[in-house]
């Protein structure tokens, strides 16, 4: 591809919406376009990357032995009824009537409809076991759509299916997928941790996340540096505590909680604007009770307001006779902090519209989740010590001591056992002649979520630095006086000629542009190898090659270049 046929939009300002780097980054490189609110177009360089990431998603499950095919988007009411997850699984469903006043919903996932062609087509044992998979569009209708594609409302997913005999041969096949989750990770040059889960809405015995490392991400992880223990934090009972502690937090998921709602709330309660730094103390009395306070500098109390999060953040002021009743404040509370000896400052927070808010709630699911350390938190060791996990905990396997990072959950695969094999009545025949119920499994990957992942985890202050396996192109070869010099054309058409012969992913830059702004492009793009042909190197008989991942600018003789970046 020639950037003269190319359609690129590069723009110097990512929209004042976009809230994390990743998101401003895809905007400004012209990677996606947004529709409405998470709904966003990939357009032709975004696609290149998005399609990329498929190709080694695809390849790593044909390799485990996984098939592909498609199914549709749009599902019957009748079998999620079956399932019993049409009344359960709540408004991230878009549900929809067609003409005949019947009910559909746009698949937020296909565990229903994968087990409903199971149970027609899987007849006996000697069919099994099977692993099917999908990469499409699902939609679920997020509370909070944002990020760009990290957390969109239509996204794309890898899902996949496991089906086997017995609980044996669903261990075999969650191995498999767990080795491919990996290599695709590392393939695509991710940093990533694979950690124990929660298995949420979709159920089942056991699970675990991808993770890909990154101080943005959603995801509070508990990891073992001695050993491979991890576990995201949300797997609460990993972590109960021998001796509770003093405020405890009895468990910490993260509920999908209208965080934007939660922080203007917050910062309504403080009687504040967003964008202002307080210190948040907690005190955690009843039920999803709290207290925030504003200290002054001397740590002083300046004022006091006692908060309730009812789920969605419901906050009211308080007097200050009902906080000591409530709480059983000795009648100095009210002065500075020491008085009241089971006080915590929490944090210095800043308050705005990327802060979500923790609070030291007592009730499960009345946990909001959501601060980034160092950005609303000064040390994890904090986040870590009111979710119950503090950083040297000792580890569940008894072999050292936890740390905390954070993680963006890319990829999510279960041990579904009867589930929804059961809840259908999908069975084969045994080797023995009964009836049994598949041993399923399901496997998830958010493909369009990658991409936003890999963003946040490698960019510089010029952009993204893709690595070569996901990016819109492998190498650029810019082309400085391409139109006014014979011999830059000439040498740049020879060196792309001979990439793309050779099967490189090329970009020639033959704009008639200055040098800096074609070289702030191919940066901002992330095209991790870059080739500089001008007349000066020419007289030389060299070429400019530098790697976007830094390092040395390096001078190649022009006959050796197309070898060089190969
Ligand atoms: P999250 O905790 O981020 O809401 P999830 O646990 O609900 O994700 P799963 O049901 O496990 O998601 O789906 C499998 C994968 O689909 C996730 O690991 C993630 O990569 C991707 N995914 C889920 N929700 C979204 C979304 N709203 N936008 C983009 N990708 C998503
Ligand atoms: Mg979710
Ligand atoms: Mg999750
Ligand atoms: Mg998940």
């Amino acid at each position: 591809m020639r950037t003269s046929q190319l359609f690129l939009n590069t723009l110097k300002e990512a929209p004042s919406e976009a809230e994390l780097i990743s998101h401003k980054l895809m905007v400004r490189a012209g990677l996606i376009k947004k529709l409405g609110s998470g709904l966003y177009t990939w357009m032709p360089l975004g696609l290149r990357v998005l399609r990329k990431i498929e190709t080694i998603v695809r390849d790593e499950m044909n390799k485990a032995g996984a098939q592909e095919m498609l199914m549709p988007t749009i599902q019957p009411a009748e079998l999620w009824q079956e399932s019993g997850r049409w009344a359960v699984f709540g408004p991230q469903m878009l549900k929809i009537k067609d003409r005949h006043d019947r009910d559909f919903c746009y698949g937020p996932t296909h565990e229903e409809v994968i087990t409903d062609i199971a149970r027609s087509e899987l007849r006996s044992y000697k069919q099994l076991p099977q692993n099917w998979y999908q990469i499409q569009a699902k939609f679920r209708d997020e509370i909070r759509p944002r990020f760009g594609v990290m957390r969109a409302r239509e996204f794309v997913m890898k899902d996949s299916y496991s089906f086997d005999a017995d609980f044996a041969g669903l261990e075999v096949a969650y191995g498999k997928m767990y080795t491919a989750y990996s290599n695709v990770c590392t393939r695509l040059g991710l940093k990533f941790r694979a950690v124990a889960a929660d298995t949420g809405a979709i159920g089942g015995s056991g699970s675990h996340e991808f993770q890909v490392l990154a101080d943005a991400g959603e995801d509070l992880l508990a990891y073992n540096p001695d050993s491979d223990y991890a576990a995201n934090v949300e797997l609460a009972p990993a972590f109960a505590p021998e001796t509770p502690r003093a405020a405890p937090a009895e468990q910490m998921r993260d509920v999908d909680t209208p965080k934007q709602t939660t922080c203007e709330a917050v910062a309504q309660l403080l009687g504040i604007g967003i964008d202002r730094t307080v210190k948040l103390i907690a005190l955690v009395g009843g039920e999803g009770q709290f207290i925030v306070a504003l200290l002054r500098g001397d740590h002083s109390l300046n004022e006091v307001k006692l908060g309730k999060v009812a789920g969605v953040g419901e906050f009211r002021f308080a007097t200050e006779e009902e906080i000591r009743a409530r709480f059983n404040c000795p009648p100095g509370f009210l002065g500075p902090v020491g008085i009241a000896s089971d006080i915590t400052v929490i944090a210095d927070l800043t308050v705005n519209a990327m802060s979500d808010f923790v609070v030291g709630a007592n009730k499960p699911k009345f946990h909001l989740a959501g601060v980034n350390f160092g950005r609303d938190l000064p040390e994890p060791t904090v986040v870590a010590d009111i979710r119950n996990v503090v950083v040297g905990d000792k580890a569940p396997d008894g072999k050292g001591t936890l740390d905390i990072c954070r993680g963006i959950e890319v990829g999510h695969i279960f041990q579904l056992r009867t589930k929804y094999s059961a809840a259908l009545n999908a069975t084969y025949v045994a080797e023995d002649g009964s009836q049994k119920h598949f041993e399923m499994g399901c496997y998830g990957i958010g493909v369009s979520r990658i991409v936003a992942a890999a963003i946040e985890q490698n960019h510089d202050e010029r952009g993204i630095i893709f690595s070569a396996a996901m990016a819109p192109f492998e190498v650029a070869v810019v082309a400085v006086g391409y139109h006014r010099s014979e011999a830059v054309k000439a040498a740049a058409d020879a060196l792309y000629n001979a990439l793309i012969a050779a099967g490189v992913d090329a970009l020639l830059d033959d704009r008639n542009e200055r040098p800096g702004s074609m070289f702030a492009d191919m940066e901002l793009l992330g095209i991790p190898h870059r080739v500089t042909i001008g007349d000066k190197g020419l007289a030389e008989g060299a070429v400019e090659y530098v790697a976007r991942a830094g390092g040395e600018m390096q001078k190649v003789g022009v006959a050796d270049a197309a070898a060089f970046v190969r």
